[in-house]
């Protein structure tokens, strides 16, 4: 197996709190959430991230944003929420098996205070 976190997640060999799964994503939830509910959605087939996508994860890119809104209403977020997709280090990806963070259950600020302070 690719030594990859969220891979071994999928795989159930780290276990997780696990919202939604389907032959092709799997959810589950942040180990260190950053909003009341934050959820993330990954597919099941390893690519790093948004840059190292091409024509073969389109589908995967699309049932990632249309799964979005019911994972979301499941996880209880009626009121809407954000989606995040870091990509590479300095978009402050921690994790490369591409995902998107599912966030809400509180007033979310507006994107003004996203620069790392040095
Ligand atoms: P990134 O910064 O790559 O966009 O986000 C990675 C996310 O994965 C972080 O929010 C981090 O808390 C979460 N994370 C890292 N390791 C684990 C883990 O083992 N289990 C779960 N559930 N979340 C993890
Ligand atoms: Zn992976």
């Amino acid at each position: 197996m690719i030594d990859c976190i969220f891979c071994k997640i999928v795989a159930g060999a780290i276990p997780s709190k696990k919202v939604y799964e389907d032959d092709h994503l799997f959810a589950f939830h942040d180990i260190q959430p950053a909003a009341p509910v934050h959820v993330l959605i990954i597919p099941k087939v390893h690519v790093a991230s948004l840059a190292d996508c091409n024509a073969s994860h389109l589908e995967d890119l699309g049932r990632i944003l249309l799964a979005a809104p019911n994972i979301a209403a499941e996880s209880g977020l009626t009121d809407g929420f954000r989606t995040i997709i870091n990509t590479g280090k300095g978009g402050g990806q921690e994790v490369f098996h591409i995902h998107a963070h599912i966030l809400g259950g509180a007033q979310l600020r507006p994107l003004v205070d996203c620069v790392a302070s040095a």
